[in-house]
């Protein structure tokens, strides 16, 4: 293994970007490399970097300020009454929580969410908040490190997946229109 997919080992996985990188694995990427300090991820707060700084010899910091504050387990959650089904929050969620279909209901899957608030901003309505973990009517344990990443390797091959098949219906579509 790696120094980077040790690094990433100690990571939360829930893919934020709070950390100014485009995941986990990139700010792990940077850590490796000297390019970045071991304190600039919230979720993961005092333990991660206590974690990071025993596996790098490094000298413990505090969370740096500009990436946000440590807090506890948030969750998202959907005004069904208000959303309009338009789908945009599906393929920024890392971990497909979200399920719906277009112009249906979405739902978040609380087991799945991370909290990590990738799916707010693209919401036209703004009908998705965030809610303390603690205070859902059934408290369910936030979704291990391990268990976001199985489910962010598998978001991304069927994102994959699916732009492969598209560029090849658009290769059988061009094939159809050129003249014999
Ligand atoms: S969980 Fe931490 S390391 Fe991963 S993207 Fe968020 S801030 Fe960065
Ligand atoms: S539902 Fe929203 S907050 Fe929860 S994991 Fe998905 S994108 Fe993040
Ligand atoms: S982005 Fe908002 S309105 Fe659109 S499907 Fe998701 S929750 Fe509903």
């Amino acid at each position: 293994m790696s120094l980077a997919e040790s690094i990433d080992e100690l990571l939360p996985q829930t893919q934020c970007t709070r950390c100014g990188y485009d995941g986990c694995a990139p700010y792990a990427a940077a850590i490796a490399s000297h390019r970045t300090e071991i304190n600039r991820c919230p979720p993961g707060g005092e333990t991660t970097i206590d974690a990071l700084a025993a596996l790098l010899s490094r000298q413990r910091l505090p969370l740096d300020p500009d990436c946000g504050v440590t807090t506890s387990a948030v969750v998202a959650v959907i005004d069904e009454s208000r959303c309009i089904g338009c789908t945009k929050c599906l393929p920024p969620c890392p971990v497909d929580a979200i399920v719906g279909a277009a112009r249906r209901m979405h739902t978040v899957l609380n087991d799945l969410c991370t909290g990590c608030e990738l799916c707010i901003a693209p919401c036209p309505v703004d009908c998705i908040t965030l809610v303390p973990r603690a205070q859902l009517g059934r408290p369910s344990p936030e979704p291990s490190a391990n268990a976001n990443r199985q489910r962010f390797h598998a978001h991304n091959t069927r994102i994959e997946r699916l732009a492969a098949e598209r560029a090849a219906l658009l290769d059988v579509k061009k094939r159809a229109a050129r003249p014999a």
